[in-house]
């Protein structure tokens, strides 16, 4: 018999809208309840293309629209397979931005079309819930400013939110919209809440297949 599988969790979403915080409090939280549990994120930057992607944003090296995305695409490809043997062992995997985030960014770049940015990710393993933490601009800005890499600039977020926004309306991914402007805490707990739902339910279900 097989065994039963760990569910894929995806938290996307602007910039300081809590990803990184509510990624990691969300591993734990699981590990404690009894789920093995682990957190990933993208780009994953200590790969080779990683690091070439690393030196794209913070803007030590220059490369053509077209061939950045296509290495954050190769970025999640290249961790497939972990990706999948993970969850077919039992896994739980919490990964902070995915393919939804690669989209939203290169499509927001001139003459970029939301059908030609999704193709490189067309197969990707589905997140069984993609968590997505909304806040305002006003808001993410209370946080803090922007760094200094090269997304990081308010017009640029602006459409990428509204390109979040279009993805969204794709009933064939498990979207939940999360009020990101609560407190910490609370975030948390919707959270909790609806990843250990989501594990039961994705157990017995095979890997689906991202936009196919
Ligand atoms: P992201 O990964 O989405 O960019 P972070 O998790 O790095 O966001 O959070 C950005 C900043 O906002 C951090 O300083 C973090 O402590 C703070 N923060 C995160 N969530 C909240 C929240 N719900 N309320 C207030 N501040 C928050
Ligand atoms: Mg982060």
């Amino acid at each position: 018999m097989a065994g039963l599988r760990g569910a894929l969790i995806v938290l996307e979403g602007a910039d300081r809208a809590g990803k990184s915080t509510q990624a990691r409090r969300l591993v734990e939280a699981l590990k404690e309840r009894g789920y093995k549990t682990e957190g990933l994120r993208f780009p994953e930057r200590t790969t080779e293309i990683g690091r070439l992607i690393g030196s794209y944003l913070e803007k030590k090296s220059n490369l053509e629209d077209h061939t950045i995305h296509l290495l954050f695409s190769a970025n999640r490809w290249e961790q497939v397979p972990m990706i999948k043997e993970k969850l077919r062992s039992g896994v739980t995997l919490v990964i902070d931005r995915y393919a939804f985030s690669g989209v939203a960014f290169t499509s927001s770049k001139e003459n970029f079309d939301l059908h030609w940015c999704k193709q490189p990710d067309v197969g990707l393993p589905k997140p069984d819930l993609v968590l997505f933490l909304n806040v305002s601009p006003e808001v993410a800005a209370s946080r803090g400013g922007f760094g200094n890499e090269i997304y990081e600039t308010n017009s640029f977020q602006e459409k990428v939110s509204k390109r979040y926004a279009e993805l969204m309306e794709d009933k064939t991914v498990n979207w939940t919209l999360i009020d990101a402007s609560q407190n910490i805490e609370d975030v948390h707990r919707q959270l909790k809440e609806l990843t250990e739902k989501a594990i039961e339910d994705a157990k017995d279900k095979p890997i689906g297949k991202l936009w196919e």
